[in-house]
């Protein structure tokens, strides 16, 4: 399982990866929404960062998942931030006393999705992040018993960039991107490239 230190080391690489995307992440945006979304997620990642800094070394799972919660629930506007928030707090309600499993990951990503669902009313096919988090609850609920966390969360990103590529050939019905109609066709969900961006990160820094 996931402890308290591969779990920070798991949310820092997160941010880098964000931190070295977000021109990218804006560029995608500009395209398909109103261009700030890099802004967004930057501004998560960064007052997440905070808090973990205030955290110490000693947070647990669960405190550092809880951080990046409210980073993302309290500070950061867009639509992105709080449903980010959401998938945050689930994860954080599902690393028990043993850390952070394959089935509380699994388990943590299905009940995010869940309550994105609620909160934003999208459904797969709408072009937004949950085209990835779909396949990637998808892939983490379909892992063996036995399968490590980092090989669950490998198979999770791989599950989710399939998404993210499935986006760009949809027309959005969500947020403003929906506005834009058929233009948007055969570009990428921003919001969706964040999601895979959350998971590649348990591996590795992803540029
Ligand atoms: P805003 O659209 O308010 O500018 P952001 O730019 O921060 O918000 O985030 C845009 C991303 O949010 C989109 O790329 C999409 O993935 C996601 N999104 C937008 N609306 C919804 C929704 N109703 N449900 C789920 N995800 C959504
Ligand atoms: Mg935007
Ligand atoms: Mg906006």
């Amino acid at each position: 399982a996931f402890d308290g230190t591969l779990t920070r080391d798991w949310m820092h690489r997160f941010a880098d990866s964000v931190y070295a995307t977000e021109a990218e992440l804006t560029a995608l945006d500009q395209r398909v929404g109103d261009g700030d979304f890099g802004t967004n997620l930057t501004a998560g990642v960064r007052a997440a960062g905070h808090l973990l800094d205030a955290g110490g070394a000693e947070a647990g799972p669960s405190e550092t998942l809880g951080c990046m919660a409210t980073a993302f629930l309290d500070e950061i506007g867009g639509t992105s931030g709080p449903l980010f928030g959401l998938l945050f707090q689930a994860l954080s309600r599902s690393a028990s006393g043993n850390g952070l499993t394959s089935a509380g990951l699994a388990e943590g990503v299905e009940q995010g999705l869940a309550a994105i669902r609620r909160v934003g009313d999208a459904a797969p096919g709408d072009k937004t992040l949950v085209d990835a988090l779909t396949p990637a609850a998808a892939a983490l609920r379909g892992a063996s018993g036995g399968t490590p966390p980092d090989r669950a969360l490998s198979l999770a990103a791989d599950a989710a960039w399939q998404g993210v590529h499935d986006t760009a050939g949809l027309s959005a019905r969500m947020g403003r991107a929906s506005y834009l109609g058929e233009r948007v066709t055969g570009i990428p969900d921003p919001g969706a490239v964040g999601v895979a961006l959350l998971f590649a990160s348990a591996a590795g820094p992803v540029h």
